[in-house]
């Protein structure tokens, strides 16, 4: 054996083309910062302008652009990818990542309310356009999903989504698997992001911003390691990149072990 070429370790990503929704927050962020470091260009597509143009203006303006784009409005979406294409020329990555809990309270299912699930279902399944890299017979297709649609999980809303989410991964990478576009989904478990941050106020009321840090850590399971959003951006950098040419249809899973148990 003589090994196998990979590219430098910070340039996997050269010359490829990402959209990244929810990329002015969070794991999107942080996504996009690792894509840049791995040579990508990058557009963040979300609804949060201020921080959006901050993000993409800290990238630079040859790695990254910002625009703005709800994921559950098509046109939104179509005029991303455009974007994406008009600025570089391809695209090779849609990052489904954008997503909500929606209604934090505690509640059974026979007690949700209806527009909230709607909601919570329209932002986080709605699949991005792949129209611009079935012609290519290229490209990668990664939606964020969670533990939380791996094993049932309090809220139900944003578990079920998330259940939906890699369902619809299945589906669609069975569907696209002559197409040479890859979909994957990435699950990972509680990472100390704004959003993890609001479901703890909501689901641990009255406790300090130290003490809510400190759940998240116990909640994830392994001794000596803490689960960060860049361990997400890694796994999707993985997804994009030549290596996982041949992996289609996967879910992986990002948690340390917490889902089996
Ligand atoms: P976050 O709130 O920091 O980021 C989410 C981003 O999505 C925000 O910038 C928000 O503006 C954007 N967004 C929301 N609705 C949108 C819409 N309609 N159109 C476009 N953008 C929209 O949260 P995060 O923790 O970084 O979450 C990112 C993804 O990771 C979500 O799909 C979330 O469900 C998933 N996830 C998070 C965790 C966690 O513990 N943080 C765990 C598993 C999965």
């Amino acid at each position: 054996l003589t090994g196998f070429a990979t590219a430098s370790d910070s340039q996997r990503l050269a010359g490829k083309v990402a959209v990244i929704t929810g990329g002015a927050s969070g794991i999107g962020r942080v996504t996009a910062e690792e894509f840049v470091r791995n040579g990508a260009k990058v557009i963040l597509a979300d609804v949060q302008d201020d921080l959006g143009h901050a993000v993409a203006a800290e990238l630079g303006a040859d790695a990254a652009a910002y625009t703005r784009c709800d994921v559950t409005d098509e046109a939104q979406v179509a005029a991303a990818v455009d974007l994406a294409v008009a600025r570089h020329g391809r695209l090779d990555v849609v990052f489904n990542n954008a997503g909500i809990s929606g209604d934090l309270t505690p509640t059974p299912v026979s007690a949700l309310d209806l527009a909230d699930f709607d909601r919570v279902m329209a932002v986080n399944t709605r699949a991005a356009s792949s129209t611009v890299m079935v012609p290519r017979r290229r490209g990668s297709i990664i939606c964020m999903a969670s533990t939380a649609g791996v094993i049932g999980a309090a809220i139900p809303q944003y578990s079920v989504s998330k259940a939906t989410v890699l369902g619809l991964v299945r589906t669609v990478a069975g569907e696209m698997a002559h197409s040479g576009v890859r979909v994957n989904a990435i699950s990972p478990n509680y990472i100390w992001t704004p959003m993890a941050m609001v479901s703890m106020i909501a689901l641990y009321p009255g406790r300090s911003v130290d003490e809510h840090r400190r759940i998240v850590d116990d909640i994830n399971e392994m001794e000596g390691a803490t689960l960060e959003a860049e361990d997400v951006a890694r796994a999707a950098v993985f997804l994009t990149s030549d290596e996982a040419k041949y992996v289609n249809g996967h879910n992986l899973v990002v948690d340390g072990g917490y889902t089996v148990g």
